[in-house]
């Protein structure tokens, strides 16, 4: 099969030839159709430190797909050939305790398709049938190539309630763009997004009713003001991994705000804590996506409304996956799908 392998340990991806995966009696074969590309995929093509400490070569990266089941193994009897399907890209344990006590999520021993195993940027990818998320015939395979993007914004913003509360979302990233939509669909009186970057505010205002704020150019105190909120922010969504965001946001909640952080910034950050002290701020660190109730959640609200088709900016056959990881860097994209059909 074609494959997308980080083969070297160097910036780039190569397109290989590799033998389709065996799988285990309690697996499945799937048939890719779509990937997403993720800033994971972008490190990892980069060759940063992250990636270098992180990834094994050779090695089949990407985490983000849709497609069909080919081939079960002989243990698993609740999915059918010919499934339409995702997947929950994260493969755990079952000893831990978190494990035990059925927060998947938090299993230490957490191992990611793509980063650790491999991937889904080829023709096949094995993956337990445990971690398989049959998809609903009115979700499109574009869409189910972003759900493991998709859920990290269901996770972050379903973290606190939203009914009613202002929202502020850092970061308009993808995201922090579906962050934002779901906080509109879940009941948000006012949310506002920020970014220093134009394309992405506006990318922002076409996938979700938001308010975009360039923190470059305004301060988030006059929106507060011009939006009659009392003192700031009830819920934030941490979502640019940018140290300066983080303030900004500390600065904008109110008393008892709370705040969900799954940017992930470089290195120690030094953050105000008196700030959040004094403002008795609840701040929650979020990683992944709950398994599985984030993806029944998702699941639901694209089935209720909820409307993200807008972020993916950019198609290409999987050949052409040299334009889709330029795309990815320009700063101007939302999702690049890659059709691996
Ligand atoms: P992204 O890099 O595409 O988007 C981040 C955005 O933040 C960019 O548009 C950037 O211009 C913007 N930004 C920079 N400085 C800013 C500032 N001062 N104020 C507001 N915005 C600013 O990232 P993404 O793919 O949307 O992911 C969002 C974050 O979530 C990243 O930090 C990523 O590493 C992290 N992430 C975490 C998990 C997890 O499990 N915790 C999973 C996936 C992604
Ligand atoms: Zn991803």
């Amino acid at each position: 099969m074609i494959a997308l392998e980080k083969t070297h340990a160097r910036e780039g991806l190569w397109q290989v030839e590799a033998p389709v995966p065996e799988i285990g009696p309690d697996d499945v074969l799937i048939r890719v159709k779509k990937t997403g590309i993720c800033g994971t995929d972008v490190h990892i093509w980069n060759w940063d430190e992250w990636a270098a400490n992180t990834v094994p070569t050779p090695l089949i990266t990407g985490h983000e797909f849709a497609g069909e089941i080919v081939e079960l193994g002989r243990n698993v009897k609740d999915l059918a050939l010919g499934q339409r399907c995702s997947g929950e890209g994260h493969l755990i344990g079952t000893t831990s305790r978190q494990s035990r006590a059925g927060k998947f999520h938090l299993d230490p021993a957490t191992r990611g398709i793509g980063v650790n195993e491999q991937g889904a940027f080829a023709e096949y990818v094995r993956l337990p049938a445990f971690n398989v998320v049959p998809l609903p015939d009115e979700i499109s395979d574009d869409i189910g190539a972003i759900l493991d993007p998709l859920g990290n914004a269901v996770h972050t913003a379903l973290s606190f309630d939203l009914i009613g509360e202002d929202v502020l979302v850092t970061g308009a990233g993808p995201i922090g763009i579906m962050a934002a939509a779901v906080a509109r669909h879940a009941g948000a009186r006012h949310v506002v997004i920020t970014d220093v970057n134009p394309d992405r505010l506006a990318l922002a205002t076409r996938v979700a009713d938001v308010v975009p704020v360039n923190v470059a150019e305004r301060e988030l105190s006059e929106i507060i003001g011009q939006l009659g909120m009392l003192q700031g922010f009830d819920v934030g969504l941490e979502m640019s991994g940018n140290q300066a965001a983080l303030d900004q946001m500390v600065e904008a909640m109110t008393m008892g705000g709370r705040i969900a952080m799954l940017g992930i910034p470089p290195g120690k950050s030094p953050v105000d804590w008196s700030r959040i002290v004094f403002k008795a701020i609840t701040i929650k660190g979020v990683y992944g996506r709950e398994i599985f109730e984030t993806w029944y959640k998702m699941i639901a609200m694209l089935q209720n409304g909820l409307d993200v088709s807008g972020l993916i900016t950019h198609r290409f056959p999987a050949a052409e996956f040299e334009a889709g990881f330029a795309a990815m860097m320009s700063g101007a994209s939302g999702k690049v799908v890659l059709d691996w059909t």
